[in-house]
């Protein structure tokens, strides 16, 4: 029995979506417990298990009785490789106190946001978009600003920009690979994107969790890398796909100096510092050479090479994308063009799980996500369902 009254959630949270790709994998759970078999495309991690080097450095760092606080932006040693990686590999003028070690991609873009954002701000975000990212910029009582990817590739990025840049305009949200398109932006789309930032004095938010899964083209190009973008960049890193570490929580974030000390405060008083050792497996990922990565890549290839083909006879129009997990076609026009009501109709009937495009907002309409990052065995089943549905009178 309840007397009295409670006190509410904050405001904050009034506007705030929580994820509607939980939705979907909430009604997948209750299929499989009714004993339905469902192929599973909903998803978004990688196929393999974590390396074994990476748990052996946890277990070794536990032995070693590695187990207390460590300073709250990163082990020294870890913090050290961080620098040699960006510097080297993505070629960002990291200094020594650069890295901040976080939890994760989620968590050091939420860190990054709440450094930067003021009730009012306004961020601009290409379209279609990682879902949470509209949610932790409502979180922080700033306004979401979409600019449609694909028009704005098509008819100029600087002008599409410069349309929806107003005087609130205080931050770009960058991500390439895109998640949920599998696109790659080229590194004269980058330069010019960073151009325009530097000109309208805005800052970026670098999200490169699919650095690493590119499988064609041009490979990946950090913002932070051209001139004078370091400055105004927080590039945000995380462990999570490059090194099948979802699970483990593990990515860091490159701050230049003017937002170090702001930033270390958030990720103080939210998490204290990443747990010690997985910051030791960290460093052992960062150590690994090439061999795992090429090995991944070539079975992602493999994977999204046969989903798309599966596809394609299913009905689906689709381009072939060239990164990340994911394929995102348009819904057959036998599927109408709602993307919910299509991504249930599939679920239900052909028990194939996708996400609704609208999900990742309204450019991602008449779409749906697959991601091909699944057994391969999911990838046979669920082209044949899909193929048996679309020659059935229910898909009609
Ligand atoms: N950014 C994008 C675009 C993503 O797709 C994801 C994970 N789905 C993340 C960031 C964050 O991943 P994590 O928190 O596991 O590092």
């Amino acid at each position: 029995m309840t007397e009295g009254s409670f006190p509410s959630a904050a405001r904050r949270f009034e506007a705030v979506g929580f994820s509607e790709i939980v939705k979907v994998r909430n009604r997948v759970l209750e299929l499989l417990a009714a004993g339905h078999k469902v192929w599973r495309f909903e998803g978004g991690e990688p196929y393999m298990p974590t390396p074994q080097p990476i748990k052996d450095a946890m277990t070794a760092a536990l032995a070693r009785d590695e187990t207390r606080y460590a300073p709250s932006s990163g082990v020294p040693d870890l913090r050290r490789a961080i620098v040699e990686k960006a510097r080297a590999k993505n070629g960002i003028p990291a200094d020594d106190e650069s890295p901040i070690v976080v939890n994760g991609g989620m968590h050091g873009l939420f860190s990054a946001f709440a450094t930067l954002l003021d009730p009012g701000d306004e961020v601009l975000i290409f379209s279609p978009y990682w879902t949470p990212i509209v949610d932790v910029v409502t979180y922080h009582g700033a306004l979401p600003v979409l600019v449609p990817a694909e028009r704005a590739r098509r008819e100029g990025l600087t002008a599409a920009l410069a349309r929806a840049k107003t005087s609130r305009t205080k931050v770009l949200y960058w991500n390439s690979p895109v998640n949920p398109t599998g696109e790659v932006f080229s590194r004269a789309e980058v330069e010019e994107v960073c151009d325009f930032v530097r000109e309208a004095g805005l800052a970026i938010i670098s999200d490169e969790a699919y650095e690493d899964l590119i499988y064609e083209g041009e490979g990946h190009v950090s913002p932070a890398s051209f001139p004078g973008m370091f400055e105004r960049t927080f590039s945000v890193f995380t462990l999570s796909k490059t090194y099948s570490m979802t699970g483990w929580r593990a990515g860091y974030v490159l701050v230049p100096g003017r937002w170090r000390r702001p930033m270390q405060t958030i990720v103080l008083y939210s998490i204290n510092g990443v747990s010690t050792p997985t910051q030791w497996a960290m460093l052992e990922a960062l150590r690994l050479d090439n061999s795992f990565l090429e090995e991944a890549r070539r079975g992602y290839r493999r994977r999204r090479d046969a989903l798309v083909a599966g596809l394609r006879e299913g009905g689906f129009e689709i381009e072939t994308a060239k990164a990340a997990l994911y394929l995102f076609p348009r819904v057959p026009a036998s599927l109408g063009s709602d993307s919910r009501a299509a991504a249930r109709a599939l679920l239900d009937t052909a028990r194939v799980a996708t996400v609704p495009g609208l999900v990742f907002g309204p450019e991602g309409e008449g779409h749906v996500r697959f991601s091909f990052s699944v057994p391969e065995e999911t990838i046979v089943g669920g082209v044949e369902a899909l193929r048996a549905f679309a020659s059935s009178p229910a898909s009609r």
